[in-house]
C-alpha cells in the first residue's frame, strides 16, 4: 500500500510499505477513506533530522472497518469510523476519567510501532476503545466535519474547557490555526459572550467571525496585550485559548488572561520553560491543557455535527490526493492553506 513517510526537514514522500495488518487480536483494520494535515505536523517539517527509515505520518482519519481482530467486540467489517489522534482502551482508570490520552495501555498514531494514518489503511490498536462508529456514508457531506473531531475540533474544544469557558465570560483566542479557529467555534458553543481572536491572515479571520469571533487583534507582543486590554475594560479575559504553543504565543497569552483567569493550551510546547511564571503567580492564573482527549469529546460533538450547529469542516481550504500529500505539507507550512484534507 502507499502511505505518507517524512525522512527529514521538508522531505515527504508518497512510498510504497508493507500493508497495514492485524496484529493484536483487539485491532482493527481501517481502509483509510479520508485523512488530513496537522498543524503539529509542521513542527517535525521544519526541523526534523534526516532519517534513512522515515517516519510513517498522519494521526487524523475516517474510514471504512476492513477487518477485525478476534476480541474486538463493537465493531463490524464495514462500519464507518472516526479514530481520535491517540488510541485507548476505554476501560483503565484515565479512560474512565475521560483522560484517554494518558490510557494506560493507549498511545499515538504516527509513534513508535503504531503507523500514521495518512496512508491507505491503518492499524488500529485497542479498536473497541477507540474507534467510534458514524452514523453517515463514508461520502457524507458532512465527512470534513467528523474528520475534525479526529484532533482540530476536539483540540479547540479541550482549549476552551481547559480555559473554563463558560456563559458570559470573556475569551481570547491566541493562534489563527486550524485549532484556533476550532477555538472560536468551542468557546461560541460553550457560551462566551465576547470572543477575541489573536491572528494576522485575512481569510482566517474572516472565517473567524464568521465561528462567533467579536473582535479580532492583529497586533503583536505589547501591542496585542494593550489592544485586548482596551477591549476588556482593561483587565484582560476570563479565559485565553493558547493555540500555538510557542514562547511568545504563552507569554502573550498569560498577559492577557485577567486576575483569576485561565489559560487552556493546547499548542504543543516548543520549549522546555513557560513564561511570565512570576506575573501569572500573581494574578493567580490557572494554566491547564495538554493533547485533548479526543475519544471523550467525540461524544459529545458529535450531535453538533450531524445536526449542522457547528460546521469545523469549514477549516478545510485545500483537498490533495495521496500522491499530492508532498504539496500539502509545503502549502500548509507556508501559509497558503489553512488545512489540507486528504482524499482518497
Ligand atoms: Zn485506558
Amino acid at each position: 500500500m502507499r502511505a505518507t513517510v517524512m525522512f527529514g526537514a521538508g522531505n515527504v514522500r508518497i512510498e510504497a510499505v508493507p500493508d497495514a495488518r492485524l496484529i493484536e487480536p483487539t485491532d482493527a483494520l481501517v481502509v483509510v477513506t479520508r485523512a488530513a494535515i496537522c498543524g503539529s505536523d509542521l513542527w517535525p517539517y521544519k526541523t526534523m533530522e534526516h532519517s534513512e527509515t522515515g517516519r510513517r505520518m498522519g494521526h487524523e482519519a475516517v474510514g471504512v472497518v476492513e477487518t477485525v481482530g478476534a476480541d474486538v467486540r463493537t465493531l463490524k467489517v464495514g462500519d464507518v469510523v472516526v479514530m481520535p489522534f491517540a488510541y485507548s482502551d476505554g476501560t483503565c482508570i484515565f479512560c474512565h476519567e475521560g483522560l484517554h490520552t494518558s490510557c494506560i495501555h493507549g498511545g499515538f498514531f504516527g509513534a513508535g510501532d503504531v503507523n500514521g494514518a495518512q496512508a491507505e489503511a491503518v492499524r488500529v490498536p485497542q479498536a473497541d476503545g477507540t474507534l467510534v462508529v458514524l452514523p453517515a456514508g463514508k461520502d457524507d457531506a458532512l465527512m470534513p466535519s467528523l474528520l475534525t473531531l479526529s484532533d482540530v475540533m476536539a483540540t479547540g474544544h479541550h482549549a476552551a474547557v481547559a480555559a473554563k469557558v463558560g456563559p458570559g465570560r470573556t475569551a481570547a483566542v491566541v493562534g489563527d490555526g486550524a485549532v484556533g479557529l476550532c477555538g472560536v467555534i468551542a468557546a461560541r458553543r460553550l457560551g462566551a459572550e465576547q470572543i477575541i481572536l489573536l491572528g494576522r491572515h485575512p481569510n482566517r479571520i474572516a472565517l473567524a467571525r464568521e465561528f462567533g469571533a467579536t473582535d479580532v487583534v492583529s497586533e503583536r507582543g505589547d501591542k496585542a496585550v494593550e489592544r485586548v486590554r482596551e477591549l476588556t475594560d482593561g483587565f484582560g479575559v476570563h479565559s485565553v485559548l493558547e493555540c500555538v504553543g510557542l514562547e511568545q504565543s504563552m507569554l502573550t497569552a498569560l498577559s492577557i488572561a485577567r486576575p483569576g483567569g485561565a489559560v487552556g493550551r493546547v499548542g504543543v510546547p516548543q520549549d522546555e520553560t513557560m513564561p511570565a511564571s512570576r506575573p501569572a503567580f500573581y494574578n493567580n492564573v490557572t494554566v491547564s491543557g495538554g493533547p485533548a482527549p479526543a475519544r471523550a469529546y467525540i461524544e459529545e460533538l458529535l450531535p453538533d455535527v450531524l445536526e449542522g450547529r457547528i460546521e469545523p469542516g469549514r477549516v478545510f481550504d485545500r483537498v490533495v490526493r495521496l500522491d499530492e500529500v508532498p504539496d500539502g505539507y509545503r502549502a500548509m507550512n507556508e501559509r497558503e492553506a489553512i488545512k489540507v484534507l486528504i482524499g482518497f
